[in-house]
């Protein structure tokens, strides 16, 4: 399949690499527009984008004005996965 041919592969990692870097420089710089208060979907499959705006729920548990969850759990013990390593 051409898609999954590693030259492909190598060409798109840093086609995305790029685009990455160029969207953390315009949050350090504050240029162009920025994803503030909005939601990219990537869809792989169909290898587009959406944006969606989005507003601030003041009752979210982690962003909202009275925040109950403030730090990261341990997923492993919160899901029962006992995986010894
Ligand atoms: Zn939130």
């Amino acid at each position: 399949m051409y898609f999954l041919s590693s030259n492909n592969l190598t060409r798109s990692r840093w086609y995305w690499t790029k685009k990455i870097v160029k969207c953390v420089l315009k949050y350090i710089l504050c240029k162009g527009e920025l994803l503030v208060g909005k939601l990219l979907i990537f869809n792989a499959l169909e290898m587009s984008f959406r944006k969606l705006n989005i507003q601030r729920n003041n009752n979210c548990p982690v962003c909202g004005d009275k925040p109950t969850i403030t730090k990261l759990i341990d997923y492993e013990q919160f899901c029962g996965v006992n995986n010894p390593r």
